[in-house]
């Protein structure tokens, strides 16, 4: 059998960030849990001269949440559907299928949706599935959004509340949107839509704490965003089957690394694959920039739906949005590495490597209030020694020696494994 497909379920930690109890082996085993396989991994090559860029995207965080409502404007159904702060990767569909349920409603079967990021695509997706004739208005699409900055995993509940301004109503928004939204993913799994099963390794001495943030400043903030024990409650906890490997059984500089299942999304592949989908189904795209609500009377369609995440920030004057600025850095791709893994550094930073066709991303960074869209060139620096540092302490497989290879789980994670986990 292979061998982690024992994993009764598959509480994840995406790598560097927070690391709950570990549990070894299968749990039919309760005196004696099963050793779990070794990991036998190629080696991550960091270094500068491998470096080839380093983006910034400014997440839209509302301390409130998402906003999901419709509206009266004028005589149309006005929809919003944005501030997903960390999470608009993994939302979208969940979301979409609610403005959905919002817009059969309304009067009319024809829709404007406002923005082409990952909310804005699936709202139209899910639009278009229920019989809607469906146009796009976008300033920018991919490869220039938001969502084409992001990391991404399915990370539902990153920054993206703070623990105080929850309501009854929005938790079930939350819930609704983050089922729906894993269940759509695990459709998508392969190469068309770029969504993978994929192994996460944090490497810890201390496999029973914490790890501390990978990336640089900025987590002063977000101290307040609401965690795993504030968004699941007791009853639906992850049993958090983790496996955890040995000294001797990873290749990684410390005594233990815990395995976990991620559902990692590869945002170039995976945008570019909705556009395509979205006009396949008879959508339209047009470009155009919005500077008040007022100009949304002059479309055509009755229902308008507000997928614009930060720019409501002016469109709308939601001043309760408020950018949290990440930063990821890409290394060259290295097609033998199909895993994700981080862990400690001399310097306090955690360093994270995320592998993708489109480059090895490391390090990243939460800095709720910065505007700013250039790359701060201290992070920069601090997550490129820190994946330097790591990566090249990693032991090297033996001449010859069968890699370990990330798979599909045998039963898929619950989804409740997948909150906690930080993007
Ligand atoms: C470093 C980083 C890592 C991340 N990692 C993850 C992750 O692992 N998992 C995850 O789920 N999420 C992740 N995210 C978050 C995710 O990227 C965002 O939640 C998501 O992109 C938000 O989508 P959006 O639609 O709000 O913004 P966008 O993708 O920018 O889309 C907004 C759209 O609205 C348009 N628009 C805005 N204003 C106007 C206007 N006035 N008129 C016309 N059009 C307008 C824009 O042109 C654009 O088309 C990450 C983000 C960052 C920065």
């Amino acid at each position: 059998m292979n061998r982690r497909r024992m994993l009764k379920t598959g509480g994840m930690a995406l790598v560097g960030f927070g690391l709950g109890s570990c549990r070894t082996g299968s749990a039919t085993s309760a005196s004696r849990p099963a050793r779990p396989a070794p990991a036998v991994l190629a080696p991550v090559h960091a270094s500068w001269d491998r470096v080839l860029r380093t983006t910034v995207g400014l997440r839209p965080h509302r301390d409130a949440g998402f906003v999901l409502r419709a509206e009266r404007f004028g005589d149309k159904t006005l929809i919003h559907d944005y501030g997903h702060a960390g999470a608009g990767m993994s939302l979208g569909w969940g979301c979409g299928a609610m403005v959905a349920d919002f817009a059969q409603q309304a009067s009319g079967r024809r829709a404007a949706v406002i923005g082409c990021g990952s909310p804005g695509l699936t709202a139209a997706r899910q639009l278009q599935r229920r019989g809607f004739e469906v146009t796009i208005y976008a300033m920018t699409v991919p490869p220039n959004t938001t969502s084409n900055m992001s990391l991404a995993g399915f990370t539902p509940t990153t920054a993206l509340v703070n623990r105080d301004r929850r309501t009854a109503e929005w938790d079930a928004q939350f819930v609704r949107a983050a089922e729906i939204s894993y269940r759509e993913l695990q459709l998508m799994v392969g190469r068309t839509y770029g969504v993978y099963w994929m192994d996460s390794y944090n490497a810890t001495d201390t496999p029973t704490s914490g790890t501390g943030r990978g990336g640089g400043r900025g987590g002063e903030g977000r101290s307040n965003y609401a965690t795993d024990a504030d968004l699941v409650p007791e009853s639906l906890r992850p049993n958090r089957f983790r496996e955890l490997l040995g000294p001797g059984d990873h290749p990684f500089p410390t005594k233990y690394a815990v395995r976990t299942l991620a559902l990692s999304i590869e945002p170039s592949i995976y945008l570019d694959a909705l556009v395509r989908d979205f006009l396949a189904f008879g959508g339209r795209i047009v470009i155009r920039k919005f500077d008040a609500p007022r100009d949304l009377m002059t479309l055509a369609e009755p229902v308008v739906v507000n997928c614009t995440g930060l720019g409501s920030y002016t469109l709308f004057d939601d001043k309760a949005l408020v950018p949290v600025k990440g930063q990821l850095t890409a290394l060259v791709p290295q097609r033998e590495i199909d895993y994700r893994a981080g862990g400690p550094t001399s310097s306090g930073v955690n360093a994270t490597m995320n592998s993708r066709s489109d480059g090895l991303i490391v390090g990243n960074l939460q800095d709720p209030g910065n505007w700013s869209l250039e790359p701060d060139e201290d992070v920069r620096q601090r997550n490129v020694d820190a994946a330097i540092e790591f990566f090249s302490a990693m032991r090297a497989p033996k001449a010859g020696a069968r890699l370990t290879r990330s798979a599909p789980p045998r039963i898929a994670p619950p989804l409740q494994s997948f909150f906690d986990v930080d993007s």
